[in-house]
């Protein structure tokens, strides 16, 4: 039996880790990996979170194990991911671009292969940091000539003016604790985080390592709590989907002293409904329009 099943590694959360609250109900569970996946929707934020779920010990060694079976199975880095990556790159550049006028210190967070700090390198002219603890994508960023570091504590503490984080929110066991850290030690005052995630609501996004599932408002909750001031939260479908609302991308900046209260709780009562319409739309898109519900894989423009 694998070891990661045992009821050991699993501990079940006894409140909503987005808000504190006890009130919960059981919101959907699914087969991954071998195990029943579980989600809660708390009745007071309308988190969606996993319990049981994995300890911090046990998620560690799940990664690690994760990674090497995946090398072994594409034998490094793919074609796919690479494409999926610079598409998605010049979107979150495009995003940006719009909403941030500089940068001259960026970090991203899961760089993977370094495709998102390339392309802030390039609109920018900026100085990219990378964080990827998977050695497969690590070494790959450093052959691209990249300053990759596995964790932040690699780092010297000097503050950057823009931090990236491309589908990471959800594998974090404690999202606004993390976000405060970040703000708190890593962001200039001044800076901006840039955030993507799948979306509950168009995304089938829940799967054993993803710990939340977000929508559009428990989102921009869990960047209240955590002390930013939402500047944006785009839903979209790039660089996949024409039709389908795949992902949440949120700019953020830290709350000053004179900035708006934090949004209020969402509501829960919703969620499940407008989860079931967002996959019957996913599903219907991808049936009666299959050409523009999924893209093309994006052309790398560069040689990676
Ligand atoms: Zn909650």
């Amino acid at each position: 039996m694998d070891q990661l099943q045992t009821a050991a590694d699993l501990i079940e959360l006894q409140a909503c880790p987005i808000c504190g609250s006890r009130t919960s109900s059981s919101f959907e569970s699914l087969h991954d990996g071998g195990r029943v996946v579980s989600y809660l929707l708390c009745g007071s934020c309308a988190a969606v979170y996993q319990s049981p779920r994995m300890t911090v010990e046990a998620l560690d060694s799940y990664y690690k194990r994760e990674y090497v079976e995946q090398h072994q199975r594409a034998g490094g880095v793919t074609e796919k991911e690479l494409r999926i990556q610079a598409g998605r790159a010049r979107n979150l550049t495009r995003l940006l671009q719009s909403r941030v006028i500089s940068v001259d210190r960026h970090l991203d967070i899961g760089s993977s292969t370094g495709s998102l700090m390339v392309a802030v390198a390039e609109a920018y002219g900026s100085a990219g940091t990378g964080v990827e603890p998977a050695e497969i994508y690590r070494s790959y960023g450093l052959a691209r000539g990249l300053h990759v570091v596995p964790d932040l504590g690699e780092l010297d503490g000097n503050p950057f003016d823009l931090i990236t984080m491309a589908h990471v929110l959800e594998h974090l066991p404690d999202p606004v604790q993390y976000l405060c850290e970040l703000r708190d030690r890593w962001l200039t005052s001044d800076g901006a985080i840039l955030i993507e995630v799948p979306n509950l609501f168009g995304h089938p996004s829940l799967e054993l390592p993803h710990l939340f599932g977000f929508s559009s408002s428990t989102l921009r909750y869990v960047l209240g709590r955590a002390g930013y001031e939402v500047v944006r939260v785009k839903r979209h479908g790039s660089p996949r989907s024409q039709l389908i609302g795949l992902y949440l991308t949120a700019i953020v900046r830290p709350r000053g002293a004179g900035g708006s209260a934090p949004s209020r709780k969402p509501d829960s009562k919703n969620v499940r409904i407008r989860r079931r319409f967002g996959m019957i739309w996913h599903r219907l898109a991808t049936r009666i329009a299959p050409g523009w519900a999924w893209l093309p894989l994006p052309e790398l423009e560069v040689d990676p």
